[in-house]
């Protein structure tokens, strides 16, 4: 009985993967669920979409695995980070739609708290920045504005909580009102160094203690399942995806980066038992924690990644797949003098210009398609390499090598690319699936069939390897040429 199912809840659907303690992959379900848009900037998803597709990708990852759930070792939940969820503490119904981490509609509730000068100490408690991307200013948002919600608060019947709390509350029937650490980090509630909720900001958000969830670790005796088909089932490992893809790529030690190229790129390095405060507009975030062992991380988000292959496919139709934008890419020696920034949304990390839009220099009579792949492919390279950048500058310690995983980082010209313009040695894993991976390590540690981290490291493997090999001189120029574009990307919409 060594086998581990990790429930993968992400933002467009919910996946089940049920691995053997060789970390096998023996069966797996996945269900995407609808996304609501009330509203220009709003995201919804319905929690009870959400428990019902993971539980039909538990079921079927069951059945491929041809297994029962009475034969699972333990259960570990990754999710997606910041949603909120609110429900009712005896019937268990929700409070309207789940906010997604999307969702701008508390940009007023930031912008107000800013202006009352407020963002210094946020962030020097949190780790994080003042902005509807985390949880609290949604929690302020459901009490002010959801009278159903208010009035259960004021009867002591409110409960909210991120995706993962949601999960728990549901696997185990209602029993635990939980929310794991890295998960809790999130949510701008969270004191960074004491891991416990902190009573100045619940006063500036405006949110009772009462509503909020325990806080507990990312692996050990968390909690146990109470419903079919997991019935007695223990789960023992709980982390935001972000955090799990950090763990599931086996980067324990302090230096240790993983990038995952998906729709966005998230980048996380370890850092260590203390927070890095970050000088360079990153974000400082718990890791893990696991009993009295705390690790953190300093993160940075790209948020258009692979999204501009998708932009190039459906948009332009330069390619007919994903795939097609490496051998067109590669069919030309060099971007022919194009530069791509793909500020669609605005930049993320480390320039956090929302006015920033999409750029495309440098076109000539002489430009083809395949300039503008390539450009793509730099472009998306460029962006998370300026996250390298300014992690160098808030470690001060050298980075060496990069573990990446997602959707994208099977294209090797990008991370031939990727190695070239950050410097650093890009090691592609051998199975991809680094968040799901990390939940079931983190879970199986948990309910021992891995006595320590380490034991994990033998099971991890890099299928190749990228070092960088461009020449000085070219390097220099692209950077030169990428910071003009840059410029001339930033502050370019109007309201
Ligand atoms: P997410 O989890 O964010 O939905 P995935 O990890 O599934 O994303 O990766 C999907 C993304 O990877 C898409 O945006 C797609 O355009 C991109 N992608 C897939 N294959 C390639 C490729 N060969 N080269 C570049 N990008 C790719």
């Amino acid at each position: 009985m060594t086998s581990v199912l990790a429930i993968d809840q992400g933002t467009t659907s919910s996946r089940a993967i049920i691995y053997d303690a060789a970390l096998n992959t023996l069966g797996v379900g996945q269900h995407p669920f609808e996304q609501h848009y009330p509203k220009p900037g709003w995201v919804e998803h319905d929690p009870e979409e959400i428990w019902q597709t993971t539980l039909r990708a538990i079921e079927d990852a069951l059945r491929a695995a041809g297994i029962g759930g009475q034969q699972l070792a333990a259960i570990g939940i990754t999710n997606q980070r910041e949603t909120v969820v609110a429900w009712h503490k005896d019937s268990g119904k929700s409070f309207g739609n789940a906010i997604v981490w999307q969702d701008r509609r508390t940009s007023p509730i930031c912008q107000q708290l800013k202006s009352q000068g407020l963002e210094p100490t946020v962030t020097e408690k949190t780790g994080l920045v003042l902005d509807p991307y985390f949880s609290a200013s949604k929690i302020q948002w459901i009490l002010e504005n959801n009278t159903d919600a208010r009035q259960a608060a004021n009867e002591d019947k409110l409960l909210v909580g991120t995706i993962d709390s949601w999960l728990v509350w549901k696997l185990t029937a209602g029993n635990d009102h939980l929310i794991e650490a890295s998960n809790a980090s999130r949510t701008l509630l969270l004191n960074l160094n004491a891991v416990d909720w902190d009573d100045e900001l619940l006063s500036i958000f405006s949110i009772p203690r009462s509503v909020l969830p325990t806080i507990v670790d990312s692996s050990g005796e968390i909690a146990e399942a109470r419903i079919a088909p997991l019935q007695g089932v223990a789960i023992t490992g709980v982390a935001g995806d972000q955090q799990a893809a950090l763990f599931g790529q086996t980067c324990f030690n302090p230096g240790e980066a993983k990038c995952t190229y998906g729709t966005g790129c998230f980048l996380l390095t370890n850092v260590g038992t203390k927070p890095v405060p970050s000088n360079s507009r990153l974000l400082s975030t718990l890791a893990w924690k696991i009993g009295a062992n705390v690790n953190y991380a300093l993160e940075g988000s790209v948020f258009i990644g692979g999204a501009l292959i998708q932009w190039l496919r459906d948009n332009l139709g330069i390619v007919e797949n994903a795939a097609e934008i490496e051998t067109l890419a590669a069919s030309v020696a060099d971007n022919g003098g194009v530069t791509l920034v793909p500020a669609f949304a605005g930049l993320g990390a480390p320039h956090w210009d929302a006015e920033a839009r999409g750029t495309l220099l440098g076109i000539t009579r002489g430009t083809t398609t395949a300039h503008i792949a390539r450009a793509a492919l730099e472009g998306m390279a460029l962006q998370v390499a300026d996250v390298i950048e300014a992690m160098r500058t808030d470690l001060s310690g050298e980075l060496t090598t990069m573990r990446v995983d997602g959707g994208a980082c099977v294209n090797n010209l990008l991370m031939q690319i990727q190695g070239d313009y950050s410097g650093l040695h890009i090691q592609r894993a051998t199975n991809l699936e680094s968040t799901a991976l990390g939940a079931a390590t983190l879970a199986g540690l948990g309910a021992g069939i891995w006595s320590s981290a380490d034991a994990l490291l033998g099971l991890w493997q890099a299928e190749r390897t990228f070092s960088p090999s461009i020449e000085k001189e070219a390097l220099t120029k692209v950077q030169s040429n990428w910071r003009r574009a840059i410029a001339r990307a930033g502050a370019w919409a109007e309201d």
